[in-house]
């Protein structure tokens, strides 16, 4: 997410809240929402079914069904991403010529 500080606009994740220091890796998802390398990780090792739908903070999309695969950083607990946002992100992540980080693909 981004928000106004006096000296400039900040960005920092929206799963764990760490700002931004302009290198570390991160994926943007719709309107700002951002999630840095260090919450994908986690996210795509814990990402697991929950209750209920659910809104994904990264697509934007609601009423997700329970079965699709759902992580939030301890953080953050009503800040969801949804399984499909992971992927996506992790297969740009690897992409990224300056990220030393590739996704090994499930399956
Ligand atoms: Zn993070
Ligand atoms: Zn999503």
């Amino acid at each position: 997410m981004q928000r106004e500080e006096p000296d400039g606009v900040v960005i920092s994740c929206d799963f764990c809240g760490m700002d931004w220091d302009g290198e570390a890796a991160m994926v943007e998802g719709h309107h700002g929402s951002v999630i840095c390398l260090e919450c994908l990780k986690k996210a795509l090792a814990d990402a697991a079914p929950g209750e209920g739908k659910y809104k994904c903070t990264l697509c934007l999309r609601f009423n997700i069904p329970p079965a699709m695969p759902r992580w939030s950083h301890a953080a953050r607990p009503q800040t969801l991403v949804c399984q499909e946002c992971l992927h996506q992100a992790a297969k740009a992540m690897s992409k990224a010529p300056h990220v030393e980080w590739q996704w090994d693909k499930p399956g």
